[in-house]
């Protein structure tokens, strides 16, 4: 079939040549076209494949056209799980750890993400925009272009009204697709010591509403575990954020096996992320509800931990994994997407091919946005980077290594990051 006759628009803006593709379909090794080429149309990708085979009208029909000099072009990056919008710094909580305290003790003794809901709390929008840009920005420096932020640091109404606030203006400033989600079951707040159930009812009749109503989340997420909410606490969480339209996610067994994530998988959530402590029921749970696994290797390696999330199983049951930065103050304050392709396959065993589809094919599906982005394919978005390296392993293999040459979002060749 000549791949022209199926043109989903009748227009051709522009058009990039001389490029290799990395498409990410799952039609053989990373959807791999050589001397490829991508016609652009209303911000969508008009057609794609092999140079040779171009339309010859395209030329001349297109505004604008651009040698890619045979870089490599990746689907633009998908950042699936971060809480990049947060006030302060735990540098101080790094170093205490240093010193010999573990994760959880620090937690319960209110230290951890207590100590960063308090300096988010002091803060205004501003204030919480110019320490979250940077963030936002060296992600994006490295093709990042849609990104998944949690509110969570809040906690109290105003404060995670004001946080999706950020994560909103934040994708309405920069030339990148944010995805808001409502994460108030992240922490019990000090008011509510005691009393978790309560703050569960407050997150449930008091936030979740407001935050649908507004707008201002399309998913909400909790944190199932020993330090964090119940599987009942989680479940009623559910219940409600079904009840009000919104999708779910959750993290899960990230400490211990709660079974989070066989929850998650009932209430058809987009992901379970962590998962090192996942059971193989919690996978086959996973598997048939089609909820992606969302593994966060700088998490792993900034808690030192030693259970790896169990791939083979994960391999065995065909459970999309995804790979996020997790971008957080406390366990994981990490902006760089490359650093966790190469961490997930040096700790985690994942070949360069599943890494990449992990911040692609299935960090788009993690979203929920398989159909708009995540692979090239003709009628998606034309979002995607030009890369100067000579095989598409190689984003895997350096290490602090930058080799982005260009992004393209929307159809338009993304300006230079300021
Ligand atoms: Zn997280």
């Amino acid at each position: 079939m000549n791949p022209a006759k199926n043109m989903i628009t009748e227009k051709v803006d522009s058009l990039w040549v001389n490029v290799h593709l990395a498409t990410m379909t799952e039609t053989g090794p990373y959807g791999m076209v050589k001397d490829g080429a991508i016609a652009i149309g209303g911000g969508k990708i008009a057609w794609i494949g092999k140079g040779i085979d171009l339309p010859a009208d395209f030329e001349s029909q297109a505004a604008e056209v651009y040698d890619g000099q045979s870089g490599w072009v990746t689907p633009g990056l998908v950042d699936c799980h971060t809480h990049l919008v947060y006030g302060g710094s735990r540098a101080r909580e790094f170093e205490l750890r240093l010193q010999g305290a573990t994760y959880e003790e620090i937690a319960r003794q209110g230290g951890g993400i207590r100590s960063t809901v308090i300096a988010t709390a002091r803060r205004m929008i501003k204030s919480l925009l110019n320490q979250s840009i940077p963030r936002l920005l060296a992600l994006m420096q490295e093709g990042v272009t849609t990104v998944e932020i949690k509110s969570g640091y809040g906690l109290d109404l105003e404060t995670e009204i004001r946080m999706l606030r950020v994560a909103r203006e934040l994708g309405e400033s920069y030339p990148v697709t944010v995805v808001p989600t409502y994460l108030g079951a992240h922490a019990l707040p000090p008011e509510f010591e005691g009393r978790s159930d309560e703050y569960v009812d407050f997150v449930c009749n008091e936030v979740m509403p407001e935050v649908a109503a507004q707008h201002l989340a399309v998913a909400v997420d909790a944190f199932c575990e020993g330090i964090g909410f119940t599987h009942q606490q989680t479940e009623r969480v559910f219940k409600t954020a079904k009840k009000l339209g919104l999708a779910v996610k959750l993290h899960a067994e990230q400490l211990s096996d709660l079974q989070g994530t066989a929850l998650a998988a009932r209430y058809g959530a987009l992901s379970a992320d962590h998962l090192e402590h996942v059971s193989q029921e919690g996978v086959k749970a996973m598997a048939a509800s089609g909820t992606v696994a969302v593994l966060l290797p700088g998490a792993f390696y900034f808690l030192r931990e030693t259970r790896l999330p169990p791939l083979d199983l994960l391999r065995r049951y065909s459970v999309p994994i995804a790979l996020s930065t997790d971008c957080n103050p406390g366990s994981s304050p990490v902006t760089s997407l490359l650093l966790m392709l190469n961490m997930a396959c040096t700790l985690f065993r994942m070949t360069p091919e599943e890494a990449l589809a992990g911040v692609t094919r299935n960090g788009a599906r993690a979203l929920g946005l398989q159909n708009r982005i995540g692979t090239l394919e003709q009628g998606k978005d034309a979002d995607f980077v030009i890369w100067d390296i000579a095989e598409p392993a190689e984003l895997a293999y350096r290490v602090g290594f930058n080799p982005l040459k260009q992004v393209v979002r929307q159809g338009k060749l993304r300006p230079e990051l300021s």
